[in-house]
């Protein structure tokens, strides 16, 4: 190695402890998570192999490569988006330039549809659910693999999100219950569901600029910009979902921290029936569920 004149090829642990210190200097949060989810991910491992294979040495065109991605993520971008993919509800789901990265957070709202998903498959046997805005797919599909009676819709105004959402229910076997359409809201939606759920950008017009830069530089703004008050994608979900739904149907949603009134307001004035509210890990409103009067 040494005889060509060529630099030592580095430990992985060495490339980790370069890539924590890195970020660590640039003032990253998760400076030591983001490493090494980033560097694991790069070399194939998983977080845990990572350590235990500390002492092997990473080629150079590997060390090349890690070192762009830690370029990337010093300008911000996610460590997920720069991988191209992370998981939700255990499912691996790519991302692409038109999706929003899966929060963990909206598995609250996956946690929450579940008890209601399996009662109404005990009395109907087939379930069928709408997914507004799916992006990656990540809620029809979570919701999906938890629930082998249902078959599933995921719209998106963007045919980019679509491949994206398709390709994902290829890459975890749920191709044959999943439907992807391209639609704005219930545009280009017929039938009847059991349930219709949404993350909806819900993120007032003049604040999505003050979000952190990983999230305005990386997630696509059509994902996170609600219009004025941020309740322009509840109000037109409320307007038309009565007539997509079947009776014993319910709906249910991802909402910000402060939007919890605000969206029962919207929902009750189109004749829902709100059923229950639910928090996220920061003890913040997270989910709401609504059914028919
Ligand atoms: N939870 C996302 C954020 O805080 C917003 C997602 C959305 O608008 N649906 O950036």
């Amino acid at each position: 190695m040494s005889g060509s004149g060529k630099q030592a090829e580095p430990t992985v642990s060495q490339v980790l402890a370069g890539a924590r210190h890195r970020f660590t200097e640039a003032g990253i949060e998760s400076a030591a998570a983001d490493a090494r989810v980033l560097v694991a991910g790069l070399l194939g491992l998983s977080t845990t192999a990572i350590i235990t294979h500390g002492g092997e040495t990473v080629a150079h065109e590997q060390a090349v490569l890690i070192d762009k991605a830690i370029e990337r993520r010093l300008a911000h971008e996610p460590v997920h988006r720069i991988l191209g993919e992370r998981e939700f509800y255990g499912l691996p789901l790519s991302l692409s330039a038109e999706t929003l990265e899966p929060r963990p957070d909206t598995e609250i709202l996956v946690d929450t549809m579940l008890p209601y998903l399996r009662t109404l498959a005990k009395t109907e046997g087939h379930i069928h659910i709408l997914d507004l805005g799916t992006g990656t797919g990540a809620i029809c599909l979570a919701l999906l693999s938890e629930c082998p009676e249902a078959s599933g819709v995921g719209s998106d105004i963007s045919a980019d999100a679509l491949r994206t959402a398709k390709s994902n229910a290829e890459r975890n076997g749920l191709q044959d219950r999943f439907e992807a359409i391209q639609s704005s809201w219930f545009q280009n939606i017929h039938g009847s569901f059991h349930a219709i759920v949404s993350n909806p950008p819900y993120i007032a017009s003049k604040v999505v600029h003050t979000l952190a830069p990983e999230v305005t530089k990386f997630d696509p703004a059509a994902a996170l910009d609600g219009g004025t008050d941020g309740l322009d994608a509840y109000k037109a979900i409320a307007k038309d979902a009565a007539r997509f739904m079947q009776p014993s149907g319910v709906i249910g949603l991802e909402i910000g921290y402060d939007q919890r009134n605000d969206v029962i307001d919207v929902f009750e004035a189109e004749g829902f029936k709100f059923l229950e509210s639910v928090k996220d890990y920061g003890q913040n409103d997270r989910a709401l569920v609504f059914a028919l009067k």
